[in-house]
């Protein structure tokens, strides 16, 4: 069977390693076919398509897009898009363009809480300039040893609620569907357990994404638990979703899986890639 993993950032987003060092670890954890999805950004794609080429590995050109949607923060993946779509280019630095406003209003949010110079110690840790992410803040408030780990800082920081959240609207779900389309690509609902909508709204957004065109959710991803696969296989049949695998890896010891490292689809699913090969 394939190993099939599609969903993971480098460090042109909140990943640590550079897009070829990721190639190489996926090949080495056993992956078969890969996708770098960096967050709201594609710059990635050429040196991680190089390198793929360059392991033997079969390469799927991706990005995760950041929407807002009922006033969440939900992420779409795109598969398969050309990266070089003027459409879906210039979207994504519309999307992009708000993070360093926010940096900015992160940080002086995190100075009233006792955590000065924020915005300077999250870039130290910032690879690509377009794009800091609060992932990049979690891991300078683990240096200054306020916190233990990521998840500990976004709990006691960086969620709803917490001092350090300041809140985004990133774009729509009409219009990131419509840009990854528009790429010829197929868009995914990202790690669909864990939002904080309601079955109403969660009936919505699938009943949307669908009528929008979208085709696929993850179902196996480092973002949900093993029950939630079955919970998430479901829900691909009962809506006539194809099905997604992804780990999610952001950097060796930080992310729950690491590339490639997954459970396999449960049966009775359509995989995303059926008709790749
Ligand atoms: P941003 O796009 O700046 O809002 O950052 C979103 C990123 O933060 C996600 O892609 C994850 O990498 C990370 N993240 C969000 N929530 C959590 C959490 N509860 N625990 C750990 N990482 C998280
Ligand atoms: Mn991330
Ligand atoms: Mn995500
Ligand atoms: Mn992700």
């Amino acid at each position: 069977m394939l190993n099939v993993d599609l969903h993971c950032h480098s460090n042109i987003s909140d990943g640590v390693l550079a897009p070829a060092a990721v190639a190489a670890r996926a090949k080495a954890n056993g992956v078969d076919v890969w996708a770098l999805t960096d967050h709201d950004e594609i710059d990635g794609i050429v040196e991680a398509r190089a390198a793929a080429a360059a392991l033997d590995m079969h390469y799927v050109a991706g990005v995760e897009i950041s929407i807002t949607w009922a006033n969440e923060t939900v992420h779409i993946v795109g598969l398969q898009i050309d990266e070089t779509n003027q459409a879906l280019v210039q979207g994504l630095a519309a999307t992009r363009g708000g993070r360093e406003q926010r940096a900015k209003d992160m940080a002086i949010q995190l100075a009233t809480v006792g955590i000065p110079h924020a915005y300077e110690g999250a870039l130290k840790y910032v690879g690509n300039p377009d794009l800091i992410s609060r992932t990049h803040f979690a891991r300078y408030i683990i240096e200054l040893g306020i916190c233990p780990d990521i998840a500990g800082v976004f709990r006691k920081y960086l969620v709803e609620g917490k001092p350090g959240y300041v809140p985004h609207r990133w774009a729509t779900l009409t219009d990131a569907v419509s840009w990854i389309r528009g790429a010829g690509g197929i868009a995914v609902i990202a790690h669909p357990g864990r939002y904080p909508l309601n079955d109403v709204a969660t009936d919505v957004l699938f009943n949307e994404f669908k009528q929008l065109g979208g085709a696929a959710i993850e179902v196996v991803t480092g973002s949900h638990t093993i029950d939630q696969y079955q919970q998430y296989a479901k829900v691909a049949q009962h809506y006539g979703f194809l099905a997604s695998r992804g780990s999610d890896f952001h950097g060796p010891g930080e992310s729950r899986l690491d590339l490639g490292l997954l459970l396999p689809l449960p049966t009775g699913l359509t995989p995303v890639w059926h008709d790749w090969f």
